[in-house]
């Protein structure tokens, strides 16, 4: 018998015996919260990019079709909805065999609440639900040339499949040697101004004369990959991921004196005479918030380089100090398109039919969602999911899916 209680399977007779709680009309499904109802789906149309929502106002017996944010589902051959602490449903799509099954349409969190109000809408915001944690992504911050990037390059090379880099967007021009998508993504300003306009950025900041930003997709796509993110941004965009919902460490690399800052920074040899003084201009200024406004959790000299990559090992727990804790990527959940589901308190439990094996076999999926973090407009984390195999004999195992 594997680690999940057995008391689930007692609640869930009785529960079934209850019926289910949500209702489902061919491909869409109508979730009432509060004196609204959420209809989700319907697009019988292939051509429809994702899954609709319309809303239903009881009180004035009025349609209502929301600004929807987030990343949303593609169209399904259907799915099931289920509400979670009256702000958001959760959807479980038909037929699913990636690791893109579930879902939640946050439709009064905190985050669209603020939308809300920003957009003077009514509001809706897709978010995709991810199993298990990540680990705490990396901030690391300093002046240009102080050495962020040649310690990142000695992390992610001695740690490969430990370490992922978050890929910022920004408007500046390409260095000989930077290829986009991987040292940046190139943008125009026009572009990356409607970008952050319609919430795709965690944050952003003018930087040195030109925009760079870290898209919430280059934050969650490294965390997917079961690595941990290290995002090399300048104080204000820490700032402001330290005020946002991403909880991360935050460290701050100094130069030993102005004098080699400006020396590095030359020896680099890739910015004009102009902006080297622009650099070295800001550069006082980041130093002196990066010491003392609070953002930072540490503050490592890069003096030596060697030293300062194993002082940055240690606080990282890379020294042997501590456990490293590394996640590997969790897999997907296998979701045939006849399932039935229903919720008992915090566990959501998915009927599986096997048709392969007849009537005998059934499957039933657990999902424990007493532990989500984050949300839209960035992915749903901490889904545990159970799988208990069952047959007509009886209980055969359970175990959760890792
Ligand atoms: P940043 O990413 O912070 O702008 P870089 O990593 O590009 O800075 O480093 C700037 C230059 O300084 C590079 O040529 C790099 O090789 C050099 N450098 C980095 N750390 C040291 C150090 N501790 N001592 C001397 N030179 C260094
Ligand atoms: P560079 O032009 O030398 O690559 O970077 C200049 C500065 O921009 C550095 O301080 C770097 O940390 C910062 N930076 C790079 N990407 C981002 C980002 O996505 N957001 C913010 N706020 N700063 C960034």
């Amino acid at each position: 018998m594997g680690e999940a209680p057995v008391f689930f399977v007692d609640n869930l007779q009785d529960e079934l015996s209850n019926g289910f709680v949500l209702k489902s009309k061919g491909l869409e499904t109508s979730t009432d919260v509060g004196d609204r109802t959420f209809v989700i789906g319907g697009a019988n149309n292939d051509s429809a990019s994702s899954i609709g929502v319309q809303i239903y106002e009881k009180s004035t017996g009025k349609w209502v079709i929301p600004t929807v944010l987030g990343t949303k589902p593609k169209p399904c051959k259907g799915h099931s909805a289920i509400l979670l602490n009256e702000d958001r449903i959760m959807i479980i799509i038909r037929g699913s065999t990636q690791d893109d099954c579930i879902w939640f349409l946050e439709v009064d969190t905190k985050y669209v609440k603020e939308q809300k109000k920003v957009l003077g809408t009514e509001v809706v915001a897709w978010s995709k639900g991810v199993r298990g944690d990540a680990e705490k992504p990396i901030v690391i911050s300093g002046p240009s040339g102080v050495g962020k990037g040649t310690l990142i390059n000695m992390l992610m090379k001695e740690f490969p499949s430990m370490f992922g880099f978050s890929v910022s967007h920004t408007t500046r021009a390409p260095r000989n040697m930077e290829k986009n998508g991987v040292h940046y993504h190139f943008t125009e300003r026009s572009v990356m101004e409607k970008d952050i306009k319609d919430g795709k950025f965690l944050e952003f900041a003018s930087v040195h004369g030109n925009l760079y930003g870290t898209s919430l997709e280059a934050v969650e796509a490294v965390a997917d990959s079961g690595k941990r993110c290290i995002l090399d941004i300048d104080v204000q965009g820490a700032r402001s991921v330290k005020a946002s919902s991403l909880d991360a460490i935050f460290i701050f690399i100094c130069p030993p004196s102005m004098k080699d800052l400006e020396e590095r920074l030359r020896a680099r040899g890739t910015e004009t005479e102009e902006q080297v003084q622009k650099r070295l201009r800001n550069a006082e200024a980041e130093i002196e918030q990066g010491k003392s406004s609070g953002i930072f959790d540490h503050i490592l000299y890069n003096d030596n380089l060697e030293e300062c990559y194993e002082n940055l090992k240690k606080l990282l727990g890379l020294d042997g100090s501590a456990p490293t804790n590394h996640k590997s990527s969790p897999k997907g959940i296998d979701l045939p398109l006849n399932h039935s589901v229903s919720k008992i308190d915090n566990k959501i439990l998915i009927n599986c039919e096997t048709p392969e094996l007849g009537n005998a076999s059934k499957n039933l999926i657990v999902l424990d969602v007493s532990s989500l973090k984050g949300g839209a407009p960035g992915r749903t984390r901490g889904l545990n999911v159970y799988a208990i195999d069952s047959f007509s004999d009886g209980l055969n195992g359970i175990h959760k899916l890792s």
